[in-house]
């Protein structure tokens, strides 16, 4: 969600002639989007700011700001611990940017934008909340073939330990026909694969004037068809909202890839009760046969968070054997980080000792592991179709004119690693597996020969035709010519 918010800021104000600067130090204005589900982001944020300190009292008129969650949730924590901060602007108030910074350069004042907290009506704390979507601009993704497209903000679930549903506000879904137009524009630009992003994504719903109410699966069934569109997906699900219309549009509709990602939490009912998730253990396990069994071969993943409040061995254990039997092709797990403002901080105190915490984490990083390494090698020998993304890390290493390390997913979100030229970012391409590890796949791309030189079949397409955003996975400078001022966008 915050990547998103990155690139549609950046978007909006390079459309008021900002540029990206290279560095924070020679940036006109400093924005840090922030994360408040952990602390440990949270602190991070602290660290950085602190380090700019200096900078700021050695160039007072640079504009420093602190957005999203964190601007949120703690603006006089900001105020106190950063006072040389000079914008703290909420997620819901993105679109203000470019009018909170003309107001600092004309007052030198602080500057906030911030929505209601959901102490207030829920009908004003709604309309506080924006949903952020300007023009997109595909120059500020990492490349320009793969998109995200918010279809809701907010959540409504108030699990005990998450602070989203205070900083992000009620959940509300977006019109239809105005996320489809959105999609069509991302087409337009040459954009093969868009993934819905909501935090309970499969929630979605939307009435309409006409009385007909719109879900998840007729959304994806609305926007299949656009052309240019090779591949849907949707991140993240809520277990309890995991219905089968949304299974069957999964299974029938070819572009719908037949990946799900449904955060667990904790295999153990007691956990799962103090955490308010809505579901038991049992429930959470019929649900992944009924995926298995409407969508055969679904990649299934999960987050767990270890260490809540009340985690005894016996119930970690219970986690433990979720994550033995559940197949799950990789898994997300968390220490439990208290988070003030939210109701476990205040019901429960954090009893688990923090090396405790950790071997649980070590333990159960280990066995979801071995159980991906399993899934993996199940993969050897066939033949994946992958969305080449760009260079991997060693890729980036190697000399860009000959073939190189290239990575991309497979359409059940599996990353594979293979040899080939930069040029094929974007493409889709037929692999072979032979090799394994628990993180990824290697494989080799099918190859035809051409007057004797070695060639996947899809080189064949001339290099102009190729995005040049896609060509690398560095997000690109803007073109300095018209513009005065720069922004720097520091990754945290
Ligand atoms: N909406 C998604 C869902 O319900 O599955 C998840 C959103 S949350 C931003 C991403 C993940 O962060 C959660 O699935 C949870 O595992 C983890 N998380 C959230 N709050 C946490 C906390 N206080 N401590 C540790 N992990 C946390
Ligand atoms: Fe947080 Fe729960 Fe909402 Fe996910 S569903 S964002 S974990 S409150």
């Amino acid at each position: 969600m915050n990547v998103l918010d990155s690139e549609l800021v950046v978007g909006s104000l390079r459309r008021q002639g900002f540029q990206l600067a290279e560095t924070p130090e020679e940036a006109d204005v400093i924005f840090y989007n922030t994360c408040s589900v952990r602390q440990h982001a949270e602190d991070k944020i602290y660290s950085a700011l602190g380090r700019l300190r200096h900078h700021k009292n050695r160039f007072p008129k640079k504009i420093l700001g602190v957005l999203g969650c964190m601007a949120q949730k703690d603006q006089e924590i900001i105020k106190r611990r950063a006072p040389h901060v000079d914008i703290i602007c909420g997620p819901g108030q993105l679109s203000q940017l470019p009018a909170l910074i003309g107001a600092v350069e004309t007052t030198g004042e602080l500057q906030l934008a911030l929505s209601l907290d959901r102490t207030e009506t829920r009908h004003d704390v709604e309309r506080s909340f924006e949903s952020y979507d300007p023009l997109r601009d595909p120059s500020m993704r990492p490349n320009s073939f793969q998109a995200y497209v918010r279809i809701m903000i907010g959540c409504d679930k108030f699990c005990t330990y998450c602070i989203v549903p205070s900083v992000r506000g009620p959940e509300q879904s977006r019109h239809p026909l105005e996320i489809a137009a959105e999609v069509r524009q991302l087409a337009a630009e040459g954009c093969k694969e868009v993934t819905f992003l909501g935090q309970t994504v499969n929630s979605y719903r939307f009435e309409a004037k006409d009385g007909r109410t719109y879900r998840l699966s007729d959304l994806l069934a609305l926007v299949h068809d656009t052309p240019g569109i090779e591949r849907l997906r949707f991140i993240t699900n809520f277990p309890k909202d995991m219905t089968d219309d949304l299974l069957v549009a999964m299974r029938d509709l070819p572009k719908v890839c037949p990946y799900l990602h449904v955060p667990a939490q904790s295999g153990c009912n007691e956990m799962l009760k103090r955490m308010k998730r809505l579901y038991t253990v049992e429930f959470y396990r019929d649900m992944l046969a009924r995926c298995r069994e409407i969508v055969p071969g679904v990649a299934i993943s999960s987050d767990f968070i270890v260490g809540f409040p009340g985690e005894t061995e016996e119930s970690f254990e219970k986690t433990c054997d979720l994550v033995r039997t559940g197949g799950f092709k990789n898994s997300y797990i968390f220490k439990y980080s208290p988070r003030p403002g939210t109701k476990g901080y205040e019901m429960f105190e954090d009893d688990v000792p923090e090396d405790v915490k950790k071997r649980r984490n070590n333990d159960l990083l280990a066995l979801q592991n071995a159980v991906s390494l399993q899934d993996h090698r199940r993969q050897i020998g066939h033949r994946v179709e992958v969305l080449v993304e760009g260079p991997s890390k060693n890729g980036f290493k190697q000399d860009p004119n000959g073939p190189i390390q290239l990575t991309g997913r497979t359409r059940s979100d599996h990353i594979v690693v293979f040899d080939g030229y930069p040029r094929l970012a974007g493409q889709t391409l037929n692999v072979e597996i032979d090799d394994a590890t628990s993180f990824t796949l290697f494989g080799r791309v099918e190859t035809c020969e051409t007057n004797g030189d070695f060639h996947s079949g899809h080189w064949e397409t001339p290099l102009e035709k190729i995005p040049e955003a896609a060509q690398t996975r560095i997000l690109p400078l803007f073109d300095a010519s018209d513009s005065s001022k720069r922004i720097g966008l520091p990754l945290v």
